[in-house]
């Protein structure tokens, strides 16, 4: 007998941690549901954002609590401090960033995966079943073949981190994961266009390769990826002795919206024997919609990409996901060896797909299913229409921008990004005080970025909620705010 098990201690296994009284908290449950469903029905009638309050803030600063305290009561500091201060993206009039704006089903999914906390590092389960059928599908919306290999992530930064460790891996070899990058690596060379999201050359950097390793290359009048230069840039880094080995073209860029023309850098990347990744975190959804998707034509060349489920498809946070042509590299990149992760033939420990030999982590949530609900219950091509409806509102906005003298459009639409500018008295300055009154106001909030030198108010019409009316809203309040701005500028001129 082992001396240092207790004797008969039936208490040892009565933490308290789980309900005393499951009546109760099914009853509490039962209210957290209905509340979140008041919510989410009921966001049109709100504010998109405000700030949140400083007593609120405040009340969020407390010692580490160790004794218990009752759940309604943390649930009602949630329900007063929490909900309704949150970032916004939900709502219909948010138009700031590209975020999803979440389902009902997503979030009912979220409640199945944590009720079940299932960790999908590997091991033989059915969780695991349910993110290979997703690879299965992902593989047949780009048309890669069955060899290739995929993954859930956080989000595009990291599936694009991913993406540059896989290339890396093939240009110098897995031995580089224990020698280390050495003489050869120093003199790697990534191409991207300069429109490319600060993920990119954070990837290089975190890969050991350097920032500087990324070439930023011009773009067009339609921001799109000049590919010309994109070649002298190629053939001046070989004659300087550098090693290109990877090309990143864009399914959507993330200040307008441009799509890379992406057979012509799958050309250039197969001619130069370059590793060639998509950055398709806004756009390479589109393929799921047939009006679409010939916007996106080449993503099904790409060796490697990145895509979020959390923005055009609505996921809830998070849900990124990288997918890889060659499957044996990405695994080579990965891969671990450690005792505790053998393999057996049978047992818990079975199962020939462990996603943790395919990226840093080991333990992982349960991303997978609430991707599964979503794609089962809305279908598709019901996804597609979304997509393609906030592309026809952003159209309309455009016209509704190019009709008004007061305002002045600065990019090509080719998606779902409308950036324009208040033209009249037109500092930057004021723009920035338009974009931020429009958001403390409430009704619509757009963002403000910098195109050709210029700021702009954009408009990211990301959401599925959003409609005719919130475009009306978002042009009227501009030219509202706009006009008021001018005044009181006029104002302080007489005084
Ligand atoms: C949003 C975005 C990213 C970053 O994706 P995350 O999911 O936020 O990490 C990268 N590239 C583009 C073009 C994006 O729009």
């Amino acid at each position: 007998m082992p001396a240092a098990l207790p004797a008969h201690r039936p208490d040892l296994g009565d933490t308290g941690l789980d309900p005393q009284d499951w009546g109760e908290i099914r009853a509490q449950g039962h209210r957290m549901l209905d509340d979140m469903f008041d919510h989410m029905q009921g966001l049109r009638d709100g504010p998109v954002w405000r700030t949140p309050p400083a007593e609120a803030r405040a009340r969020f600063r407390s010692p580490l609590p160790v004794a218990p305290s009752d759940l309604a009561q943390t649930y009602e500091a949630f329900q007063r401090d929490v909900l309704p201060f949150g970032g916004g993206n939900a709502h219909p009039g948010f138009m700031g960033w590209v975020q999803g704006a979440g389902t009902a089903v997503g979030m009912l999914a979220e409640m199945l995966a944590a009720g079940l906390n299932a960790n999908l590092g590997g091991r033989d389960h059915m969780p695991i079943e349910v993110e290979r059928q997703i690879l299965a599908w992902v593989r047949g919306m780009f048309g890669f073949p069955q060899s290739a290999s995929g993954l859930f992530v956080t989000g595009t930064s990291q599936a694009n981190f991913l993406a540059v460790l896989v290339a890396r891996t093939r240009a110098l070899g897995a031995d580089a994961r224990r020698a280390g990058l050495g003489v050869e690596g120093a003199r790697l060379v990534a191409y991207a266009s300069k429109a490319v999201h600060s993920c990119v050359p954070r990837a290089l950097d975190m890969a050991g390769i350097g920032a500087d390793g990324l070439r930023l290359v011009e773009v067009d009048a339609d921001h799109r990826i000049d590919l010309a230069a994109l070649k002298a840039a190629i053939a001046r880094d070989r004659a300087l002795g550098l090693t290109p080995f990877l090309i990143v073209g864009a399914a959507g860029t993330v200040d307008v919206g441009a799509i890379d023309d992406l057979n012509g850098l799958a050309d250039i990347a197969a001619a130069e024997g370059l590793t060639f990744h998509v950055d398709g975190a806004l756009g390479a959804l589109a393929v799921l919609s047939p009006e679409l998707a010939p916007k996106v034509a080449g993503i099904e060349r790409c060796d490697s990409l990145a895509f979020d489920f959390h923005k055009w498809g609505h996921v809830p946070y998070d849900a990124g996901y990288i997918l890889v042509r060659d499957g044996a590299l990405h695994q080579a990149t990965f891969d671990n060896p450690a005792a505790y992760l053998a393999r057996a033939d049978r047992g818990l420990a079975a199962g020939d797909w462990w996603p943790c030999d395919y990226g840093p982590d080991l333990s992982r949530g349960f991303r997978a299913l609430k991707t599964w609900f979503t794609l089962r219950t809305y279908g598709v091509a019901a996804l597609g229409e979304a997509m393609a409806a906030n592309c026809a509102l952003a159209q309309a906005l455009a016209a509704r921008v190019d009709a008004e003298p007061e305002l002045e459009r600065l990019a090509p639409v080719a998606l779902n990004i409308v950036c324009f500018r208040y033209r009249r008295g037109a500092s930057d300055a004021m723009n920035a005080e338009i974009v931020a009154d429009l958001q403390e106001a409430g009704r619509v909030a757009p963002s403000l970025t910098t195109v050709g030198g210029r700021k702009a108010i954009r408009a990211a019409i990301v959401n599925h909620r959003t409609r005719v009316e919130d475009i009306e809203a978002l042009v009227d309040s501009v030219l509202a705010h706009g006009r008021r701005a001018l005044q009181t500028l006029a104002m302080e001129a007489a005084r």
